[in-house]
């Protein structure tokens, strides 16, 4: 059984198994349904007043959140680039809420979360050093570890700190 981003209560229950037992299951569940709304939509308001505090609505306020980020991102950009001997095609950014960055690794693009923005700097530069270390590996494997661990030793305490904000 489990809470639905609307609200919404899903079971999983065997093909063949009584209606009424599921039923009866959901009843005996009510207390911990109720509870799990609430956590989850505490976390849909949490989440909706860290993004809420960048507007992204916009032309004006993209392109001023997009120039501020880059600011900050290029130099870093330019510095791993250089130590980790590698080339990205192109930096964009777009207005995800899904993920801090992605790599094309086809193509060795690599675009950035706008949001990106509400990150204390030393977790933009975590996000930085992960996407341009796909460029080597694409993978989360121990290898893409091993380079973190070269290369943004401090990896695992940014990646923490950014999941909690973001969950
Ligand atoms: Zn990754």
């Amino acid at each position: 059984m489990r809470i639905a981003k609307n609200g919404d209560v899903h079971v999983s229950a065997p093909v063949g198994l009584p209606r009424t037992t599921v039923e009866k299951f959901v009843a005996e569940h009510l207390n911990w349904i109720e509870q799990a709304r609430k956590r989850t939509l505490a976390r849909q308001q949490q989440r909706a007043a860290f993004y809420g505090q960048l507007p992204l609505k916009t032309r004006k306020e993209r392109a001023e959140a997009i120039a501020r980020l880059d600011a900050i991102v290029q130099p870093m950009v330019e510095r791993y680039a250089r130590q980790m001997g590698v080339t990205p095609s192109a930096i964009t950014y777009k207005a995800m809420i899904s993920r801090w960055g992605m790599c094309n690794i086809k193509t060795h693009a690599i675009c950035f979360s706008i949001y990106t923005l509400l990150l204390p700097e030393w977790c933009i530069e975590h996000v930085v050093a992960h996407e341009l270390c796909h460029l080597l590996e694409p993978t989360h494997n121990a290898r893409f570890h091993a380079l973190m661990d070269q290369y943004f030793p401090n990896w695992r305490a940014a990646r923490k700190h950014t999941r909690l904000i973001q969950s």
